[in-house]
């Protein structure tokens, strides 16, 4: 029996006709940027302070204004920051000359059609109303080693003996011999030292949970966003079962009815055919089949455990079977599930 039940769920595969059945349940999700921008003031670079050194004033301080300033209705700046900026880019090269303060201050008001103004104070301050410093566009992470080598500039010049405490902002540690400052400096900016390698196939975003904030003070606790992409796959039977395969059912029917009989009561002829109208038995005679021997009861208490235990067997087989038309996959089911508790 194992091998013909085997032969009939096959023949039933072999007689279906599937399509692919795609399924898009993706959720609401967002992204963000992996990368951190931050803006800076923009500082001159040596091309450009080489560009600008031997240009003769007023042109000079013009050129200047135009690579450190913007013009930003409601920005300020105050003569005094103006001025200084202009004479640290300029004051050790005294070839061409300088211009004086009030010439720089004065240029600036018209180079961008604002004005200078006093705003009383206390303290009185002399600002130049609506410009601002022009702004560079960089990573977070560039800014952060930037500021690194920065720190290290400090700690070179530190100049204690034995032991110091760390100035970093929360950093706790206070006794730091002196020749490790650097190395525990350093721990306060590993990411810089780190090249970041990503994966090519990593995305340029992150994706979070609609209510979560960016960034996550506590990245490792946010709750798991979506993934951007849950797809169901599936086949489904497009055709109608044949009449072969409606053949190989109804054998694989009587078998599985034979099988899972309540095996107490004595079997009987199947009241309702199987489930098929129409198919008509040999009647014999009413009571000739009805009582049985008590050794025939236990030869067929041995089969139906067998069979139980054959649709046991090839329930994975039946597992892939699909039919179209309704009432008979649940026949499909119900063995399947039958032959899950044995
Ligand atoms: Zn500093
Ligand atoms: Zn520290």
């Amino acid at each position: 029996m194992p091998s013909v039940l085997r032969i009939l769920v096959t023949l039933l595969l072999l007689d279906q006709v599937q399509e692919n059945v795609t399924l898009d349940i993706t959720g609401d999700y967002h992204t963000v940027p992996s990368a951190v921008l931050s803006t800076k003031d923009h500082e001159l670079n040596k091309t450009e302070l080489d560009g600008l050194l031997p240009i003769h004033e007023p042109k000079r301080c013009f050129d200047w204004l135009a690579l450190m300033f913007v013009k930003r209705p409601g920005g300020e700046i105050t003569q005094v920051d103006l001025w200084n900026l202009y004479k640290d880019a300029f004051e050790l090269c005294q070839d061409p000359p300088m211009l004086p303060a009030s010439e720089v201050i004065k240029n600036a008001t018209t180079m961008f059609g604002t004005q200078s103004l006093v705003i009383q104070g206390p303290p009185t301050k002399f600002i130049i109303q609506d410009i601002d410093r022009r702004k560079d566009t960089i990573l977070a992470d560039k800014l952060k080693s930037e500021l690194c080598e920065h720190v290290l500039q400090h700690v070179k010049s530190y100049d204690v003996e034995g032991e110091a405490a760390c100035l970093w902002s929360t950093c706790p540690v206070d006794k730091i011999p002196q020749d490790r400052f650097r190395a525990h400096v350093l721990t306060h900016f590993w990411q810089a030292h780190i090249p970041a390698e990503r994966n090519p196939s990593q995305s340029d975003t992150i994706t979070i949970s609609p209510a979560t904030n960016h960034p996550d003070p506590n990245p490792t606790q946010r709750n798991p966003p979506l993934p951007r992409s849950t797809v169901i796959n599936s086949l489904r039977t497009v055709n109608d079962a044949p009449s072969v395969s409606l053949l190989a059912l109804l054998c694989i029917r009587i078998l599985f009815r034979a099988s899972f009989a309540a095996v107490e009561a004595a079997p009987k002829v199947d009241a309702d055919h199987f489930g098929f109208p129409g198919v008509t038995e040999e009647t014999e005679d009413e009571d000739g089949g009805q009582v049985l021997e008590e050794n025939t009861l236990i030869n067929e208490k041995e089969g139906g455990r067998r069979g139980r235990r054959t649709f046991g067997g090839i329930r994975k087989l039946l597992e892939a079977v699909q039919i179209k038309d309704e009432v008979l996959m649940g026949w499909i089911t119900e063995m399947i599930n039958a032959a899950m508790e044995e």
